[in-house]
């Protein structure tokens, strides 16, 4: 398939693995950010054809890893409101709040619908006028485009019935947070290719000189993953801290302009919480003054729910990059895909889920 079994070419991936392994002198930890990148460096075992020195670091870069459970348990409260349509992405409907999820209340009688554009939400919002739809948005800076322009198009269509439960973050702030962890391993980064095709790279390179890391715009297809692997280890060899961009065939410099200037007049930067992580200051986005009343939380008063963890998932700490997901005890079996304790073995791009999908599970058979 075009543009994607060139990027797999095993001929071109030896070459780039014999220069990474000709490059590395010593050993470094890097971080993939995009849970995309960990399914695809786990599911074509990148990692274990690299030199013994280089790690990679599973980063919080899984939209629906990070949305916090009270977010979910707001989902939820909101779904089961009589008159209610609420419209989710498949992938969210699986995810378990404190008690249930959204299938479970879908089955109770709650009118939960699987859309796939926000666009189509705001249909059936134009379609029953006498009901109330709510679309969950969440994500980072690659999926925040098309939630705003369906909330800047139900504004300007006069659509009212139509509200975004809106769970937001960014990328940048995420990093600096990471490596202000004083745990923090992580020497280097591949960026998220599909974020910084939106946002551009502008926000790197003050990142990259106050920790001092080198901060890599990266792919996702195999060549994509080991270009930006190759020249992570030779900046960090050489001693640079820059940005570079592995992935100029997406990601220009500026990022996508209208879709920017799209999200500066729907969104305003906010505090946001981080499933396992917690608060980060600055690190998401709310719905601007000029768009607060699309806000489901506002309009259905649901803002003050809180909720608990389970208290055997360590799900903070792999997203972290602490620990990786074999290292919890309750990996393949407390926890499993048919039965997760944390969003990061619900997702198919958690990295507990790609490490039960892709083989990782020998892992704690053996014991290592
Ligand atoms: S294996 Fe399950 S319980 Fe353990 S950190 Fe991952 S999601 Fe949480």
């Amino acid at each position: 398939m075009k543009y994607l079994d060139e990027f797999s070419d095993p001929v071109l991936a030896r070459r780039l693995l014999d220069q990474i392994h000709a490059a590395t002198t010593k050993p470094w930890a890097m971080m993939e950010v995009c849970g995309g990148q960990t399914h695809s460096i786990i599911r074509h075992g990148i990692d274990q054809l690299l030199p013994e020195g280089i790690e990679l670091i599973h980063g919080p870069g899984c939209p629906v890893c990070v949305t916090p459970l009270e977010t979910i348990d707001k989902a939820l409260a909101i779904a089961a409101q009589p008159g209610v349509i609420f419209c989710s992405f498949g992938d969210m409907l699986r995810v378990p709040g404190s008690g249930r999820d959204l299938f479970t209340v879908k089955s109770a009688g709650a009118d939960v619908r699987v859309v796939y554009s926000p666009l189509d939400a705001l249909e059936l919002a134009r379609q029953h006028p006498d009901r109330e739809v709510v679309f969950f948005g969440i994500g980072f800076e690659t999926t925040a485009p098309a939630n705003a322009m369906t909330v800047h198009q139900a504004r300007r269509l006069g659509i009212r019935n139509f509200s975004l439960l809106v769970s937001h973050v960014l990328v940048p702030p995420a990093i600096a947070a990471i490596m202000e962890s004083p745990s923090c391993r992580v020497q280097a980064f591949l960026a998220a290719g599909h974020v910084c095709s939106v946002m551009g790279t502008a926000q790197y390179p003050a990142l990259a000189a106050k920790y001092r890391v080198p901060i890599v715009v990266t792919g996702f297809e195999p060549l994509d993953i080991l270009e930006g692997i190759r020249q992570t280890v030779v900046q960090l060899e050489a001693g640079r801290h820059e940005v570079t961009n592995a992935y100029p065939r997406v990601v220009p410099a500026e990022g996508n302009v209208p879709a920017r200037a799209m999200l500066e007049d729907v969104f305003e930067v906010a505090d946001r919480t981080w499933r396992g992580i917690g608060t980060i200051p600055a690190s998401g986005w709310r719905l601007s003054a000029r768009y607060r009343e699309f806000d489901a939380e506002e309009r259905f008063a649901v803002g003050e729910i809180r909720t608990d963890e389970s208290p055997l998932c360590r799900a903070g700490e792999v997203l972290q990059g602490h620990i990786k997901p074999h290292e919890c005890a309750a990996f393949g079996k407390e926890c499993t895909p048919r039965n997760p304790l944390g969003a990061t073995m619900v997702s198919a791009e958690g990295a507990c889920a790609a490490y039960y999908a892709y083989r990782r599970l020998d892992l704690v058979e053996v014991g290592t």
